[in-house]
């Protein structure tokens, strides 16, 4: 699932409260009729597919919250599905259930091997189905979320340093396959040692928070936000030139420095920001990229703090033999 700003948004509420949709794979016009009615009844957005084909497409198409899969169709059969489905990326974590007309433990040994979370043997009781149904979303709705907290940081809400990695690999990926923008910015908090000495750890924590939520207030949708270490923000911005990403940061810096904060009205809190980018004709290793926005940052620093340094991978090689 793609997940989306700098704050995850995690439902507050259950499951149940969400509409789900279930997809049905079944050659029997029988079987469809009695199961989506059923279904319906029961809150779930239901889609048919009468073949295994077509339930494969299906399945990439609406990434359905679960799949109830008949075993024994013509052309492709219900293992097969469940393999093309667990091969693919998007359809990998839709819980899926077996039906099928034979009782056969082998067959039941497959399927679960395969991946299928569990098998019900035809004829089926409705009420036990609609049981499993359920019980199939929740757990997959509390793994969805596990993993999703995983990867969040808990002081600010933003992601955390473990989502960073894997997200920036793919960002400089894409970039380099599709020669497109991207700017990331590295921000971190001026004198904020001496926050935390004059007015307290909690003092420090809530400056934390509020540079996380000014963050959050002035990024697009698509750029992601995390937490890179302690007081240090990581903020990448896909599709974004640097000229127009150093306009984000200056902002967030002017944002950040005008705040009053509560706890100690009389101190402002400023941040320095190394930034770099590039409009899509330049490359380099996601690692490469970090250090030359570590040293934009390290030069904010140095020039005197409260201010952004921007520079272009374009001009990379430039900008490595100063400082
Ligand atoms: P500079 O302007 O050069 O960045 O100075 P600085 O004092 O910010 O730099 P330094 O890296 O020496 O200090 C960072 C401080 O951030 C030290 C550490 O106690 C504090 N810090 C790191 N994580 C947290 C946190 O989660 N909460 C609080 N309150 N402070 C933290
Ligand atoms: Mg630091
Ligand atoms: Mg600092």
């Amino acid at each position: 699932m793609e997940m989306r700003v700098s704050m995850l948004a995690l439902p507050d509420n259950s499951f149940e409260d969400r509409s789900s949709v279930a997809l049905l794979i079944d050659d029997s016009a029988a079987m469809q009729k009695l199961l989506s009615l059923r279904l319906r009844n029961d809150g779930l957005d239901v889609i048919s597919a009468m073949s295994g084909e077509e339930g494969v497409r299906a399945a990439q198409e609406h990434l359905p919250s679960v799949i109830l899969l008949d075993l024994g169709m013509p052309g492709m059969d219900g293992f097969e599905v469940l393999r093309t489905l667990k091969d693919n990326e998007a359809t990998l974590h839709i819980p899926v259930i077996m039906l099928s007309g034979v009782h056969n433990s082998h067959d039941k040994v497959t399927a679960f091997d395969l991946g299928a979370v569990d098998f019900i043997t035809k004829p089926f009781d409705v009420t036990e189905l609609r049981v499993r149904v359920r019980s199939a979303l929740r757990v997959s709705y509390l793994m969805q979320m596990l993993s999703q907290r995983a990867q969040i940081d808990g002081l600010t809400g933003l992601y955390n340093r473990a989502h960073f990695d894997h997200r920036w690999a793919e960002e400089v990926a894409a970039v380099h396959r599709h020669k497109r923008p991207l700017t990331i910015a590295m921000l971190d908090l001026d004198h904020f040692k001496s926050v935390n000495d004059t007015f307290g750890h909690p003092a420090g924590d809530a400056v934390i928070q509020g540079l996380a939520r000014i963050i959050r207030r002035e990024c697009r949708q698509t750029d992601v936000a995390c937490r890179y270490g302690g007081e240090e923000v990581v903020l990448i911005m896909p599709e974004t030139v640097p000229a127009d990403a150093a306009a984000v940061c200056e902002r967030i810096r002017i944002a950040l420095a005008d705040v009053v904060w509560p706890k100690h009205p009389e101190r402002s809190v400023t941040c320095s920001i190394g930034v770099v980018g590039t409009e899509g004709t330049a490359t380099a290793e996601p690692l490469a990229w970090l250090e030359l926005a570590d040293k934009n940052l390290y030069r904010a620093k140095r020039e005197g703090r409260n201010r952004a340094v921007t520079s272009a991978l374009e001009n990379g090689i430039k900008l490595a033999q100063v400082g």
